[in-house]
Order: C-alpha cells, then structure tokens, then sequence
C-alpha cells in the first residue's frame, strides 16, 4: 500500500512506510499494540499509521536491552564515541529529509524542522568530544599511604520520555550522551510523532548493525502513558529523563522516587522577556516575534510574558502589533510561512478556551484571539494586554499567546518574572552593565536559562539546558550534564600496611 499523497513518497527514502510497526525490539521491528495513525496538523490527514507496542513488546524490549548492556558498557569510551560520530553522520547524510519529516509530522516551519535535526548532530560531535574527557579525580587523602579518586561508570539503561513538540532534538540531547557515558537506550517518543521515532530509530540501528553490536542498545518503542509507566516502574531503569508537561513529570518522579530511581526531568516554561528603558528596541521586538511566535508558541522556552518599561510600554507594543500584522501563517513546509497549525485539534481547542479564560479574567486582546477556519489546526498569534496577578499568567497555554504588563522599577520586573510556578527561561534588554549582573546574580531571574538581548529560545548546545521550580530541576545537553548518566564512585584505597582512621579516630 503506497502513501495517501504523493508529497509524503520522500519518507520512503528514510524508512517510512505507508503502515509501520513502531517497536525496536532486539534488532527486530514489531507492535501488537493499537494502530494508530499520523496526522499531518496542516490538514488533520493521516501521513501513515504505526502499530504501537505492548506490553509484551516491552518486555520482550527490555530483557534484550539488559543483555546488550553488558556489552556495551565494557567498550572503552572513546569507541563509543566513535559509534556516536557515525550516527552524527548517517544524521548530516539525511538532514533534509528528517528535517522535512519533523516539519510535516509535528508542525514546525521547515527551517525550524532542519535546525531540530541539526541539534542533533551538534550533540552528536559534543558527546564525541567528551567521551575523551568522562574523568574522574583525585582527592589528596588525610592518611598515611592512602589514596582517594573518584570513578564515574555507567548506570546501565537510561529511559527517554519525549514531548511532542521537540520529537528528536530532545532524544539527541539524552541519548548522545547516554551513549558515550555506557548506557543502552530505551526511548518512548510521543505518541503523536511515532514517524520520527521511527526514523530516527532506523538510522541509529543501522549504524549499531554496520558496527556488529547489539542492536537492543537502543530499545524503542511507540506509545502512550501505558509503555511510559512501564518504564517508570522498571527497576531495571536507573535514570528516568522525561520531557513534558509538569503534571505528568510530577507523576513520573513520583514513581520513579518510589523505587529510588532518580529522575531528570525537563517540563513546562512560562517564559518572560523584560524590555528596560535603555534597550535596542528593534532588537527587542524581533527578539520577542522569534521567541512568541515561532513553532506557533509550542517550545518550552516560548516568552508567554512580555513584561515592558512603562516609559516605552506604547511605542513598544505599536512596533510589535506591525510586525504581528506581517507573520505568514501557512503550511509550515512552504517557504516564507512564518507561523504553521498547533499540533493537534486537542490543541487548537485549548487554545479557544484559553482565550475565553483570559477574556474572562479582564484580559484584553490587542490582536489575534480566534482559530482560524480551515482543515487544519491553525490559531491567530495573539497578544493580550492582561495583569501579572492573573491566574491564567501563572500557567503555560501551549499557543501562540503573549501576555503584555508593565512595570516602573527592575525589581518590580524581576518580581514578575519570578512571581510564576515554572522556571525554564528569561531574558532582559539592557545595555546597562549594573541591570546585566543584576539580573544573573542571587536577586535576580529565578530561571534555568537567564539571557541577556537574545529570545528567551533558541538555546545552544554547549550550555546546559533546563529549569528551576515547576520546570523539574533538570540539566540536559552541555556543560558537565553528563554526569547525570554516570555513576560516581568514590575509592579510597590503602596502599601501606597501617589502618589509620578518618579524622584520628583510635579504636581499639
Ligand atoms: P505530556 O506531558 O503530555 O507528554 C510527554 C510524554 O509523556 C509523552 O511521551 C507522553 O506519552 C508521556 N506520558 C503521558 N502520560 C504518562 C505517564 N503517566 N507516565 C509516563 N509517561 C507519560 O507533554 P506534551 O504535551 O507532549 O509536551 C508539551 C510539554 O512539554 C510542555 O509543557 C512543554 O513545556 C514541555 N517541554 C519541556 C521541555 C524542557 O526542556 N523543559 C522541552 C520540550 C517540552
């Protein structure tokens, strides 16, 4: 059976088929588990369909991926590495297509599709480099002929839980480094983009196959909240990284805890972008259109608050209703669209009832507001003129919706940047140096992410990424996060023949 439309053949060259079994299971691709199909949100038509796993395939899954564990974790660092090199490869070789599958799948503009994937290679050659550097230390010790260091070794399987609206970038993150620290992979993308999951599992298998490894180091399977608990619950999982929504991430920690797993967990944002007296303005306000609007406000890190100086609060907003009025909206695989459909029609609901909410909460609507009617699901970007003390400020509606308040001093602006549940990402306009240290410093943003003249989104790599309170606490990408996935081993070892004891203690 071929594709419903012939501008879905591309996804033949990367795996895709019209009907796909959606588990990786010990080299073996399979799904007893519900059909389901992939919609595409410009037109709510199915892509393909994928057979989900169940709990069967699970297990099945995961006693192989323990098996392959015991290999891979032996294989020196660097030659893992290597491994990761290769798929960063097969990765640069597939670019657009994958690119093109993120884009039509999920919903985002294709550059934002491309760049998703390229994230991926950036972790790719990241995590390439640090299988070089996993090191350890040593401590001087306070005995006689004693020696301390410290050793990080693998934890076994690292679970990856994925959101929708980052369907690989998020697995490259983890998984890239899970990989080089020794750990097998088993990954449960959403279960709204079980195409990407699919491919992207496909080019990972192949590199496993062409290197003779075992190819349940990565363990994949589509699904829904069913296979999620099941990796939840499974002991023989150390390390939970889950990404989404806060209640369900609460959830999620809650059960892995009750096991005495740990977890790393990447949720809800509710972003601000404050805009000082002194600021480029023009800077700003495309800073604020990127950060708003793009992936039609669905990234974690999209500035829902916009959060002004009272002396530029009208020229401000003057300028940014112009460029509002100037946002493509359209099929996000079409060149010059700006803004493509939310996700899902579930989604395009939530928006309507936001916007009832925030009507019903004193919220004035500057522009935007309404669905747009069509097959798909596409909204009006949207600005509201609303107080910070309002209830639906404080919550995360995954729309382009942007919130606009005022304020008089920095640290009034500092409080409403703080004063929400979640803290993922902030980010001040300023030239001036003492607002600058202000804000990075003990009194300043309470966020994960603080920025300085950039959007709120877009982050780099080589930085750590996550967020404080609601947003779960969680560090994943760059910097040291890599020692989330190893465990550390603190030796001390005697070399002499005498006992000495810590801190002088005699016994006996
Ligand atoms: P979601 O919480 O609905 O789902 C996330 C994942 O959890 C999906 O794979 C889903 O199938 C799975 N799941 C659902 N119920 C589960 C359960 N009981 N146990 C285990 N797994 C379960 O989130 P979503 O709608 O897919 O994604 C949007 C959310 O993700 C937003 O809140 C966004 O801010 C957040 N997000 C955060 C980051 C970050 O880095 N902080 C990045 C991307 C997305």
């Amino acid at each position: 059976m071929g594709f419903a439309k012939k501008e879905y053949e591309f996804l033949s060259e990367i795996g895709i088929e019209a009907s796909n079994p959606g588990c990786f299971v010990n080299g073996v691709w399979k799904g007893n588990g519900a059909v389901v199909s992939s919609l595409n949100p410009s037109s709510n038509q199915t892509i393909a369909q994928v057979s989900e796993g169940s709990l069967d395939d699970y297990e099945e899954g995961m006693q192989a991926c323990s098996e392959a564990t015991k290999i891979w974790m032996q294989i020196p660092a660097p030659k893992r590495g290597e491994i990761v090199r290769q798929i960063g490869d097969a990765l640069r070789g597939k670019l657009q297509q994958l690119g093109r599958l993120v884009s039509l799948e999920m919903g985002k503009i294709l550059p934002e599709g491309i760049g998703e994937v390229q994230e991926i290679i950036d972790m790719c050659d990241f995590a390439v480099g640090l299988s070089r550097q996993l090191n350890g230390s040593i401590i001087p010790s306070e005995r006689p002929n004693h020696m301390m260091l410290e050793m990080w070794n693998p934890l076994g399987i690292v679970g990856v839980i994925t959101a929708f609206n980052f369907p690989c970038a998020v697995l490259g993150w983890n998984a890239c480094l899970a990989l080089v620290c020794g750990n097998c992979v088993v990954w449960k993308g959403a279960p709204t983009t079980p195409l990407i999951t699919i491919a992207m599992t496909k080019l990972v298998a192949e590199v496993l196959e062409k290197n003779n490894l075992p190819t349940a180091i990565f363990t994949v399977f589509c699904g829904g909240s069913e296979i999620g608990q099941a990796i939840s619950k499974d002991t023989r999982i150390p390390l939970v990284s889950f990404t989404g929504s806060s209640k369900v991430g609460l959830m999620v920690q809650q059960t892995v805890n009750q096991r005495y797993g740990k977890c790393l967990l990447e949720l809800s944002g509710n972003n601000a972008i404050i805009v000082m007296d002194d600021a480029d303005i023009q800077l700003a306000v495309r800073s604020v259109l990127f950060a708003a609007v793009g992936t039609a406000g669905q990234r974690c890190t999209t500035c829902r608050r916009l959060i002004l100086h009272e002396s530029i609060y009208q020229s401000f907003l003057e300028q940014l209703l112009q460029v509002y009025k100037q946002v493509k909206i359209g099929d996000p695989l079409e060149k010059g669209t700006l803004l493509g459909p939310l996700h899902t029609a579930g989604s395009r609901e939530g928006f309507k009832k936001g916007i009832d909410i925030i009507k019903s909460q004193g919220g004035k609507i500057l522009t935007g507001g309404s669905v747009i009617e069509s097959e798909g699901n596409f909204v009006q970007p949207t600005i509201v003129e609303i107080s910070s003390d309002a209830g639906v400020v404080k919550e995360e509606l995954f729309a382009p919706v942007l919130y606009v308040m005022k304020f008089k001093t920095l640290k009034e602006a500092i409080d409403i940047n703080n004063s929400v549940p979640q803290g993922l990402s902030s980010s001040i306009f300023t030239n001036k140096p003492e607002i600058i240290f202000k804000w990075i410093g003990p009194n300043g943003s309470d966020c994960g992410i603080v920025n300085v003249n950039i959007p709120t989104n877009g982050a780099e790599i080589g930085g750590a990424f996550g967020g404080e309170k609601a947003t779960g606490g969680g560090r994943e990408a760059g910097s040291d996060s890599w020692k989330q996935y190893m465990r550390r081993a603190t030796c001390t070892i005697n070399y002499g023949h005498e006992l000495p004891l810590a801190q002088g203690i005699n016994f006996g």
